[in-house]
């Protein structure tokens, strides 16, 4: 027996923990501070609850929502609006460049799954230079590990990759009650501005990665002994970042500056 739209069930797999708090709502649309012309996309409008007052400032908006029973949810409530569209996919597959028209950078918005909200960020971090900003809903503890600095407990690689490409703020905190279900975790709100321009650029940025990447696998030891599986004889070079440090010493700066003199301009992979 089908259902009535209104019926849908929330789905655990699917991350799905609906707002429910009518003040946070307008708090988060007031932080976005959506402008009738902008390029909006909302990743998993749910059952519409952020989505309803996003519309009544911008009547164009696309939304991407993966599951497919709540799709007939979304066009009850708001097939009225000419530029409002659904595009039932995943999003972590989603090709965001799609929804660039005349040039206008996107603004993405979410109350995230917390299951995929690291694949999904360094999935939109590669389309950083078509987007003016993101606002997300994600778990607390996810939000300081974006903003976090060298030195701060939860400093690590999602907080450097996000912060080479974004100025990273923490906005504001929300409590459990403020969904249904209630998830067993608090939640923030985070906002990701692309640098317009990269203020410490990298010349090979898949080496960044990697050296980040290898850096933290082993963050208790020096970085002379973690970066040794890259195969650098540090011994012989005269590095300006102190190798006695461990990964969680090193800021944003000193892994690019480090990063540039591994693999100078001119490298080209062998
Ligand atoms: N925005 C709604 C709200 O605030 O009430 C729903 C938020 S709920 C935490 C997450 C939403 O993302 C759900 O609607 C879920 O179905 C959707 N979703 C889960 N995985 C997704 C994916 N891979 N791509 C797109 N949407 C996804």
């Amino acid at each position: 027996m089908s259902r009535k739209p209104t019926e849908h069930r929330a789905r655990k797999r699917f991350g799905q923990n609906f707002l429910i708090d009518e003040r946070l709502i307008n708090h988060i649309v007031r932080s976005i501070a959506p402008k009738p012309d902008d390029n909006l996309v909302e990743i998993g409008p749910g059952k519409g609850a952020i989505t309803a007052p996003l519309l009544e400032h911008c009547q164009k908006l696309n939304v991407i929502e993966l599951d497919r029973d709540l799709i007939p949810v979304l066009l009850a409530q708001f097939a009225k609006y000419e530029d409002f569209k659904i595009h039932q996919a995943d999003a972590l597959k989603y090709d965001f460049a799609n929804l660039i028209t005349a040039g206008k950078p996107l603004r993405i918005v979410g109350n995230l799954p917390y299951n995929i909200s690291t694949p999904l960020i360094f999935h939109l971090l590669s389309y950083q230079a078509q987007v003016k900003d993101m606002h997300f809903m994600l778990q607390k503890e996810v939000v300081e590990r974006l903003a976090a600095s060298a030195g701060e407990k939860n400093y690590g690689r999602l907080g450097i990759m996000a912060q080479y490409y974004c100025q990273v703020e923490n906005l504001f905190e929300v409590p459990p009650e403020s969904f249904s279900p209630a998830p067993k975790v608090d939640s923030a709100i985070v906002r990701l501005t692309p640098h317009t321009q990269l203020p410490h650029p990298v010349y090979h940025l898949n080496k960044l990665e990697l050296l980040v990447r290898t850096a933290f696998s082993q963050r208790r030891k020096t970085l002379r002994n973690s970066l040794k599986s890259l195969g650098v004889n540090f011994d012989d070079n005269n590095f300006n970042i102190d190798l006695k440090k461990r990964a969680e010493n090193l800021s944003l700066e000193d892994y690019v500056q480090l990063c540039n003199q591994l693999w100078p301009a001119e490298y080209a992979e062998p």
